[in-house]
């Protein structure tokens, strides 16, 4: 048996909602997930597909029903090779094309191959292209009975309203500092010593994932707190005079366009709570940012915001990441005191 709620219980709330729409038979053609980068959409997602094709649900303790885990369906889910499930996600252009989408509607109408109904998954329905969008308004408008959409959207990037309107929304929150670390010790506790990170390591993935604690096993076990720091190394180096803008940026394009644009845009959040007086979540760059929020306006915060989200609408169309981290480091530079910029 397999119960999302017992794996992510901050997960808990969304998913008794699911349980209760499908145990009175009101389960909704389309579902939009929402919720930060790391928060377990997917997961989520992968658990709701196991759900709507397990032929024999158990009950749960409270008495709601969960998937087998050991039924033919619920093993194909598990092995990500069910014919009646499917993921779209952005490809190269890191958009959703209007062909996927129409092979996405052509699966929705089309018979279930061993379910009783099918699943399609939209990783990133933020992603979708203006003509997906509009080509997946028509599946939305006109649902096949036997077809569920679950449509995941990562906080803050738009989806279209007509297609928002259309779904039901699910929002997920992000865990508790507690249940995050407790999730992330347990997930990595499997792996061998050499390989395990240390509980100072699994804190600072913690930190810099806002306690997403999908995106902290990332952060724990792959390169990017090296990468990272050294980023953030040049950033200061850069603000203080001490190395050219060329420099600077190159650290900062090791990290790709959107971890990188991550960055930048935590920081600029630190700084907008800094200048309202409270507290940043990243306590590794409160001295540097402490500094600029004494010697700034705070609307300065809310114009690195807007570029920091104007290069992500850019990056649709393959920018230069080198070309937008100097541009947003000069940005910053300009707040630094004029004596100082010398
Ligand atoms: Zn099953």
């Amino acid at each position: 048996m397999t119960d999302i709620a017992v794996d992510m219980p901050w997960l808990k709330t969304s998913w008794q909602t699911v349980q209760e729409r499908l145990a009175d038979g009101r389960f909704p053609h389309a579902l939009l997930v929402t919720g930060e980068s790391g928060v377990g959409k997917r997961a989520w997602a992968d658990a709701v597909s196991e759900l709507l094709l397990c032929t024999s649900p158990l009950n749960s303790e409270a008495g709601a029903p969960v998937a087998c885990g050991r039924c033919r369906q619920c093993e194909l889910v598990a092995a990500s090779s069910h014919p009646d499930v499917r993921a779209f996600s952005p490809e190269k252009s890191r958009m959703i094309r209007v062909d996927q989408v129409r092979s996405l509607s052509e699966f929705a109408v089309s018979s279930p191959q061993v379910a009783e109904r099918k699943v399609a998954i939209i990783d990133r329905a933020d992603q979708l292209n203006i003509n997906a969008a509009n080509a997946l308004l028509k599946t939305l408008e006109e649902p096949a009975p036997d077809f569920v959409l679950l449509l995941l959207q990562e906080s803050g990037r738009p989806v279209l309203p007509t297609i928002r309107s259309r779904c039901q929304v699910v929002p997920l929150p992000v865990p508790s500092a507690g249940q995050a670390n407790e999730w992330l010790t347990r997930k990595v506790a499997g792996l061998d010593s050499e390989n395990r990170p240390s509980a100072e390591q699994l804190a600072k993935a913690l930190m810099l994932a806002g306690n997403a604690p999908r995106l902290a096993l990332e952060y724990a076990t792959g390169e990017f707190p090296g990468l990272r720091d050294e980023a953030f190394n040049k950033f200061r180096e850069f603000m203080r005079g001490q190395v050219a803008v060329a420099d600077a940026a190159k650290a900062f394009k090791a990290l790709g366009l959107e971890d990188m644009l991550w960055l930048f845009e935590g920081w600029a959040a630190d700084l907008a709570r800094l200048c309202a007086g409270g507290q940043p979540a990243d306590p590794e760059a409160v001295e540097m940012l402490g500094f600029l929020a004494r010697n700034n306006p705070a609307w300065c915060a809310h114009e690195l915001l807007d570029q920091v989200r104007d290069a992500r609408a850019a990056g649709v169309y393959n920018v230069n990441p080198e070309l937008e981290a100097s541009r947003l480091l000069i940005a910053w530079r300009n707040l630094m005191p004029r004596k100082r910029r010398g």
